[in-house]
């Protein structure tokens, strides 16, 4: 654990390397791994954060953006990159990068292999991606048959991989649908590789998908996002927290009854001698102001103590009557003690969300 006494993110390498080897498990030797660092890396930085992972043995990348992708590749990193949801406008830019696009359809395959032909590339690698029942991006079938079609004219790309995502992996009541999927993915992606004579990749497991079907539907490649940074669908003890919010306290102070803690007088203050700690983070660095008035407890020096009044933009107020606290103590957030879990639960949100919503002003700490 570092020390330090300012507002950070700190990410636990060998806590993302326990992970890791748990979602490895389910997977054979020669399955490929691909790590989701989208949005940021799910909150653990984006340009160091890639290069952990490459050095940790992973196989390939995906982010949302082309910025992500520009990001990994100003921090040196290698590995392939797919960029999951890059606009038409800039494929030029993935080109100069060596980014690999996701393509949805024919338009997005053509208008791809144009750019690639103009930008001199031969076999350029690219990643179609099939819908099999979300209906947000990707090819169906009278699509595919459209790409058959065009397929003999664009030298300049490479199919090298054909890929769906599930809609709900993670939910034993929607099993019937997740195994529907398999079966749409394994019609059409055939549908559109009998008409290549080479072998793309194919992948379609998640990270709860790894946890239950990669016995039904492993292909060459797995794409692991949420279950690396802590989330199991089955077994949430089996994993490691992998990101800690901390922020030190700046005050400590002495309110009495009648007085009243932070914006609009939200913070009633009831017992004599409460004790305030004022910290150092506030929404503007991702702490939801629906977790004020005590909403949310965080814990410091092995206590929990709730929040008091609104979270303002920089700050936020806990009440820690009864807690030894001084200034300079460092205070969590999330991370083990509360969880990720917990504040999602609080916010009737997802953990994704949580992970996602601390700002890019917290600097992140990679502790090893
Ligand atoms: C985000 C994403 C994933 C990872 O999803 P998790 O639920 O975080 O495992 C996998 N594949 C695609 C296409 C994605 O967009």
């Amino acid at each position: 654990m570092n020390t330090n006494k300012y507002t950070h993110l700190e990410i636990s390498v060998p806590n993302i390397q326990h992970n890791l080897k748990y979602f490895r498990s389910f997977l054979r030797e020669s399955t490929k791994l691909l790590v989701l660092v989208k949005a940021y890396g799910y909150g653990h930085g984006i340009g160091e954060f890639s290069r952990i992972l490459e050095d940790n043995g992973v196989d390939y990348l995906a982010v949302a953006f082309p910025g992500e992708g520009v990001a990994i590749r100003e921090a040196g990193v290698k590995l392939p990159v797919i960029v999951l949801s890059g606009g038409m406008e800039h494929y030029p830019l993935l080109i100069q990068n060596q980014l690999e696009p996701s393509l949805p359809g024919p338009e997005a395959f053509q208008r791809f292999a144009s750019e690639a032909y103009t930008m001199n590339r031969k076999d350029y690698p690219v990643h179609i991606k099939l819908d099999t029942g979300m209906h947000r991006l990707g090819a169906e079938e009278a699509d595919i048959q459209s790409l058959i079609e065009i397929l003999p004219e664009t030298g300049s790309v490479k199919i090298a991989s054909v890929f769906s995502h599930f809609v709900a992996s993670g939910e034993p009541k929607n099993d019937d649908f997740t195994r529907q999927q398999i079966a749409r993915f394994e019609t059409l992606s055939g549908l559109l590789t009998d008409h290549l004579d080479y072998k793309p990749m194919r992948h379609l497991l998640n990270s709860p998908g790894i946890e239950r079907f990669a016995a039904e539907a492993q292909y060459d490649m797995a794409r692991l996002g949420i279950g690396l940074y802590g989330m199991s669908y089955v077994d949430r003890s089996r994993l490691k927290p992998t990101a800690f919010l901390k922020t030190p306290v700046l005050q400590v102070k002495t309110v009495q009854p009648g007085e009243t803690v932070g914006y609009s007088r939200a913070g009633k203050v009831t017992r004599p001698n409460t004790r305030i700690a004022t910290l150092a983070i506030g929404y503007a660095d991702g702490v939801n102001r629906h977790l004020s008035n005590g909403k949310a407890s965080f814990s410091v020096n092995g206590h929990r103590a709730p929040t008091i009044g609104n979270i303002c933009m920089d700050m936020c107020m806990l009440d820690v009557t009864g807690i030894d606290v001084k200034p300079g103590d460092m205070v969590t957030v999330f991370g083990d003690d509360p969880t990720i879990f917990e504040l999602a639960d609080i916010l009737e949100t997802i953990p994704y969300e949580i992970l996602t919503s601390v700002a890019y002003r917290v600097p992140r700490v990679y502790s090893f």
